[in-house]
C-alpha cells in the first residue's frame, strides 16, 4: 500500500496506544459498551452502572444518530451529550460518542473524551480534517463499502491534520449475505496489524445484527488479535428506540465478558507459547 506516510507500519514496528483518561487503547484489551442511543437519562446512568459493573473501560450512546430513515428517532443531541457527561462523572468511565458534520465537531468535543466517526461518514473527508483538529482520540469506524487502504487513507487525513490518536473499528461491510445485518470482516484484524501502527476494535453489534451471533464473533476478534471491542448493551433492549434486535441486556453482557476475560488469558497463553 502507497503513501501510508503516517499511517503505515513503522520501521521499528512500534504501535500507537491512544491514552483516554487513563485507558490505553492498543496495550491490553479495551472494551466500549453502551446503547445504541442516549435515550434518557435514567436509561444511560443505569447501563452505564450495569456495563461498569461487568468490566467495560468506556462508555458509548450516540446523540447524533446517523439513521437511515429522516422520521426514525435522530438522537437528543446536546441533551443527551449532558446525560453522557453525567454518566462519565457518575461512573469514571470515558466517553465516546458519535460527531456527524462538520460544524459539531469542536463543541461535542467538549463533551466526548473519544469522538466516533461512523461507518456512513469515513470518507466524509472536510470531516476527518476537522477530527484531525479537534484535539480528541477519534474512533474511525470502517465504511460499509470500503477497503482497508481506502479506510487507512481515511486514518491518513486525521493524523495528517497533526492528530495522532486514531483508533480504527471494523463494523461489516456490505455483501450479498442477508440472513446478517453487515458481513464481519475479521481478517481485517490481522490485515490492520500487518500494515498500520494504528490500533484495531471490533464492533460485532452492527457488524451482524443478531443478537445469537454477537458472543462467537466476539470471541473470534480476541482470537484474531483485536485491541478491543465496541457492543452495544441496553438496559431494556426491547424498549430500544435504535438498533434493539442487537442491544445485549447487561446480563448478558456480563456473562459474555467472563468469556471475553478466559478467551484472553488463552490467547496469552498462546503468545507465550510462540516466545518460547
Ligand atoms: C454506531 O456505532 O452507533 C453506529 C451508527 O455504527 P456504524 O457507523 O458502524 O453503523
Ligand atoms: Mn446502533
Amino acid at each position: 500500500m502507497k503513501d501510508l506516510k503516517l499511517t503505515g507500519v513503522r520501521p521499528d514496528g512500534a504501535r500507537t496506544v491512544v491514552e483516554v483518561g487513563g485507558i490505553r487503547i492498543g496495550e491490553g484489551f479495551t472494551v466500549i459498551a453502551g446503547p445504541c442511543a442516549v435515550e434518557s437519562e435514567d436509561q444511560l446512568l443505569r447501563t452505564a452502572v450495569a456495563v461498569k459493573e461487568a468490566g467495560a473501560t468506556m462508555l458509548r450512546g450516540g446523540a447524533f444518530k446517523p439513521r437511515t430513515s429522516p422520521y426514525a428517532f435522530q438522537g437528543l443531541g446536546l441533551k443527551g451529550l449532558k446525560i453522557l457527561d453525567k454518566a462519565r462523572r457518575e461512573t469514571g468511565l470515558p466517553i465516546v460518542t458519535e460527531v456527524i458534520d462538520t460544524r459539531d465537531v469542536s463543541w461535542v468535543g467538549e463533551y466526548a473524551d473519544v469522538l466516533q466517526i461512523g461507518a456512513r461518514n469515513m470518507q466524509n473527508f472536510s470531516l476527518l480534517r476537522e477530527a484531525g483538529k479537534s484535539g480528541r482520540p477519534i474512533l474511525l469506524k470502517r465504511g460499509m463499502y470500503s477497503t482497508l487502504e481506502e479506510w487507512l487513507n481515511c486514518a491518513e487525513y486525521i493524523l495528517a491534520e497533526g492528530n495522532p490518536d486514531v483508533i480504527l473499528c471494523e463494523r461489516g461491510i456490505r455483501s450479498f449475505e442477508t440472513y446478517t445485518r453487515n458481513t464481519l470482516d475479521l481478517s481485517i484484524v490481522p490485515s490492520v496489524k500487518a500494515t498500520s501502527h494504528l490500533p484495531i476494535l471490533v464492533d460485532p453489534s452492527h457488524g451482524t445484527g443478531v443478537l445469537g451471533l454477537i458472543e462467537p464473533m466476539s470471541l473470534a476478534a480476541v482470537a484474531a488479535g483485536a485491541d478491543g471491542l465496541e457492543i452495544e448493551v441496553h438496559i431494556d433492549p426491547p424498549a430500544a428506540l435504535s438498533d434493539k434486535a442487537q442491544q445485549l441486556s447487561p446480563e448478558a453482557f456480563a456473562r459474555l465478558m467472563r468469556k471475553i476475560a478466559t478467551m484472553r488469558r488463552t490467547m496469552d497463553e498462546l503468545a507465550e507459547e510462540d516466545r518460547r
